[in-house]
């Protein structure tokens, strides 16, 4: 999952990139409401946390930009303000939902969660692949009834493969939604992480459910 984060407060925003990269997230940040604005309209994400108050153009102003657009980018408002008057304005600029500041970390990761949640009212919690029995929200992943433990990313690999289950994902697909823009390192790290992935899953005796698609990509399905 990938999230843009557009908050000038520029201690606020590291500290909630590092709290939410430690939660399994890859994201990138914008410092003031041009960039964010940019960057939400020509990237893709699953989730953004706005600051309402940002030099150049303001919370209020991107969600409202965005939304004329068509992105239908689940949208978190933060803000400064409690006055009813601002959360109704949010709401009508096309905001999903409002976080008042301060807040603790352990709100806006659980309005993110609900938020991915609601994104695809069509996806279930539990997925299953074969055997394979995936819990997006527990993160947690299981082969029959063995429990299998996976890093972050190789989680987050797994999650973008289970919501394209039987269809190839590319490289760049999985380059865009797993990892954020600053990444500069080698797309071999894909090949890296799908193989240390398929050792977990694939074990010896199972239907093979990792496959390469070859000088395409990847798919995720209990069909050859
Ligand atoms: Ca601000």
């Amino acid at each position: 999952m990938r999230l843009l984060l557009v908050e000038d407060e520029k201690n606020l925003a590291e500290n909630l990139k590092k709290g939410l990269t430690e939660q399994g997230y890859a994201v990138d940040v914008a410092l003031d409401g041009e960039e964010g604005e940019f960057l939400a309209e020509t990237e893709a994400y699953d989730l953004i946390i706005l600051d309402l108050m940002l030099p150049k153009v303001d919370g209020m102003a991107i969600c409202k930009a965005i939304r004329e657009k068509g992105l239908s980018t689940p949208v978190l408002m933060l803000t400064a303000k409690s006055r009813i008057d601002d959360k109704i304005e949010g709401f009508t600029s096309g905001a999903d939902d409002y976080l008042t500041k301060p807040f603790s970390v352990a709100e806006l990761y659980a309005r993110v969660k609900a938020l991915l949640k609601r994104k695809d009212k069509t996806e279930l919690a539990m997925t299953e692949v074969d055997d394979l029995r995936i819990d997006l929200f527990k993160h947690e992943v299981f082969r029959g009834p063995t429990k299998i433990e996976l890093t972050p990313k190789e989680f987050s690999i797994l999650e973008y493969l289970v919501r394209n289950k039987d269809g190839v994902v590319t490289r760049t697909m999985l380059l865009d939604h797993v990892w954020s823009a600053e990444y500069a390192g080698n797309s071999n790290i894909v090949d890296v992480l799908i193989g240390t992935l398929r050792k977990k899953i694939d074990t010896a005796g199972k239907v093979k459910l990792v496959h390469t698609i070859y000088g395409v990509g990847f798919k995720l399905s209990a069909k050859a």
